[in-house]
């Protein structure tokens, strides 16, 4: 069996921590998988470098964040295999490598005061640079040939900076030819998630989050059996855990299901983590290294259907309402047409559209990052229509959450959208807007930010979702 395994920022936190992922890949071996790991940098330590670029942006280059990046790596190591100097030599000589690449762009950006995109990704996505050599030595350390691999030399995408896609042939080709033959002669890949490069080999990350997409990414492009995502819970649940305590494991859903969840905010995966394994129908497994034994949660093409329809609720935050409305727009056929494209030419993604029957208002739902500029390309695309009074203003609101209940059978089930009502009804819980989407597998609410947490615990109680079904 081919399997891509990856490991989130908790589950590589700490020495004790990457010792059990070092167990898992000599266990790996042992059943005679061919065996890639993909690592997320330690917990934290991507934000961190975030912060550091900024503060250097500012005029403030000190990169404070050093030494104590330097300490967790070198401590780690020291704890892991401090008994064998050439592991601990070379994970110094990456580590401090990595440290000085990070101190150089930073003393750059105190200069030129401007962060761009490209250079947010060359500071962010050292993290993972760190990490990796970590974890192949702990695994070399037990006697199974590992060796760290940048993602820039595999995952080829395209110039997004910081939200970068994969260009699936050539990555393909790179991956085939880089660890095919690591495979073949029985050596543990370890693969440094989130990041990847142009075809001109400049570094790119794939958004926050984005290791999981880069396990997919590798999985998919070399044919692997199964793809599993390990993190710091027992797999994807029917809440978030922080919102809902009774939140309950799911053993098993459908891709549909799983990139909905994502998609609307369960964090639990990068929201394109199963774009990549859709059509060759690989299982991507999401499992607990807290818990190895536990059974997690298995996500395949068709999942497992549920009785009550309504399989998980999510939260977004940090999102914004932006509406366009007036009296006026009844009738004005192209409105929405100039709207969406006016969004869309700002690369800002919407999570959620709204429009009144009445043809008053179009509301979407856009992440807070993007509002200014997304309020700002609709005035500029809409100024004829302002003018002549048939919209009166584009207005935005960044106090309110995107809650969304979503399973695969709510197709079809009359009565859903009428419980999920009525129980925030009963709670006193205000509905700003609505949507549905026409696959019927998700409904979305925007509710002021205050309530959202009252809101999910409220629906997750209205279909006893924290009951076993
Ligand atoms: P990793 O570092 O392993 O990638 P993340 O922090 O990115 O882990 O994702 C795991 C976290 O996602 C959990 O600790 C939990 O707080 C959060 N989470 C949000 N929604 C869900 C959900 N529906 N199911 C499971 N976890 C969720
Ligand atoms: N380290 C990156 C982040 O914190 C990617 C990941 O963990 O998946 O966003
Ligand atoms: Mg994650």
């Amino acid at each position: 069996m081919t399997i891509v395994q990856k490991f989130g920022g908790t589950s590589v936190g700490s020495a004790e921590r990457i010792a059990g992922v070092a167990q898992l890949a000599v266990e790996a071996a042992g059943r005679g998988d061919r065996t890639v790991i993909v690592t997320s940098a330690m917990g934290g330590v991507t934000s961190l470098l975030v912060d550091a670029a900024r503060r250097a942006s500012h005029g403030n280059w000190s990169f404070d964040e050093r030494p104590a990046l330097r300490a967790r790596h070198l401590e780690a190591a020291q704890a892991l295999f401090g008994n064998d100097r050439v592991l601990v030599e070379l994970v110094r000589d990456r580590v401090d490598r990595g440290l000085d690449r990070v101190d150089s762009l930073c003393f750059g950006l105190s200069l030129v005061h401007e962060l761009t995109p490209r250079i947010m990704d060359a500071i962010s996505g050292t993290g993972e640079m760190l990490a990796a050599p970590l974890v192949a030595a702990a695994i070399a350390s037990r006697g199974i040939s590992s060796e760290a691999i940048h993602a820039t030399e595999l995952i080829v995408t395209d110039d997004q900076f910081g939200d970068a896609e994969p260009l699936f042939d050539a990555t393909r080709a790179k991956a085939e030819a880089r660890l095919g033959p690591m495979l073949d002669g029985g050596v543990i890949p370890v693969v440094t998630g989130f990041i990847g490069a142009t075809a001109d080999g400049v570094m790119t990350t794939l958004g926050r989050g984005g290791s999981d997409y880069s396990a997919t990414i590798l999985g998919a492009t070399l044919d692997a059996d199964e793809v599993w995502i390990w993190t710091d819970v027992d797999g994807v649940m029917t809440a978030n855990p922080a919102d809902v305590p009774s939140a309950r494991t799911m053993r098993a859903i459908s891709y549909s299901e799983a990139s909905e969840l994502a998609y609307y905010g369960a964090k639990v995966l990068h929201h394109k983590t199963i774009i990549p394994v859709q059509s060759a129908g690989i299982p991507v497994r999401i499992l607990n290294t807290m818990n190895p034994t536990g059974e997690g949660t298995r996500i395949t093409p068709e999942g497992h259907p549920s009785p009550t329809g309504v399989k998980a609720i999510t939260s977004i935050r940090n999102v914004s309402l932006v509406s366009v409305s007036g009296r006026g727009m009844q009738g004005i056929p192209g409105i929405a047409a100039r709207a969406f494209s006016a969004i869309a030419a700002e690369r800002a993604s919407v999570l959620m559209i709204s429009q009144a029957s009445s043809e008053n208002n179009i509301c979407v739902v856009v992440r807070s990052e993007d509002e200014v500029r997304v309020v700002r390309a609709l005035r500029n695309a809409l100024e004829f229509d302002i003018m002549k009074s048939h919209i009166d203003d584009v207005t935005s609101d960044d106090s309110i959450a995107v809650i969304a209940a979503v399973g695969d059978r709510m197709a079809g089930t009359p009565g859903i959208a009428a419980k999920v009502f009525g129980a925030l009804g009963e709670e006193g819980v205000n509905v700003i807007a609505i949507s549905q989407g026409s696959s019927e597998r998700n409904i979305s609410l925007v509710v002021p930010e205050t309530d959202a947490s009252r809101a999910v615990r409220v629906i997750h109680d209205a279909f006893s979702l924290g009951e076993k079904s």
